[in-house]
């Protein structure tokens, strides 16, 4: 079985034939560079992100904020209603950690920006 990507690394945007067998990839082409190769394997192993988003503070104001590093996609759901539960108070910093390990997933989720 053969999947196509594109892979999301940098602007160039690979074309990216990944061959698939025995659960596992067996094969990569069309990658300018080896973070083609490694994009590609983890997308159809092991799908992840960096999950980007807003959390409501408490004064109700919004607070960009990010995972400090990709997630499982299958984990995005969990962790944005950790987000909504979070009502973080000002004073934020930017890279403040508001969770550790947030929903299990090892990942920090941290201020994006900085709230007063
Ligand atoms: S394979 Fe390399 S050059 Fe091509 S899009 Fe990915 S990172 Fe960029």
């Amino acid at each position: 079985m053969a999947v196509n990507l594109i892979c999301i690394e940098c602007p160039r945007g690979c074309e990216l034939r990944v061959e698939i067998a025995d659960g596992g990839v067996s094969g990569v082409t069309g990658n300018f560079c080896p973070k083609g190769k490694l994009y590609a394997e983890t997308e159809c192993v092991r799908p992840t992100r960096v999950l980007t988003t807003t959390a409501r503070m408490a004064d109700g104001r919004m607070l960009p904020v990010k995972t400090a590093r990709p997630i499982a996609k299958d984990k995005l759901f969990s962790v944005m209603a950790a987000v909504n539960r979070l009502l973080p108070a000002p004073p934020v910093v930017i890279g403040q950690i508001l969770a550790e390990n947030i929903s299990g997933t090892g990942a920090n989720l941290v201020a994006a920006a900085a709230k007063n």
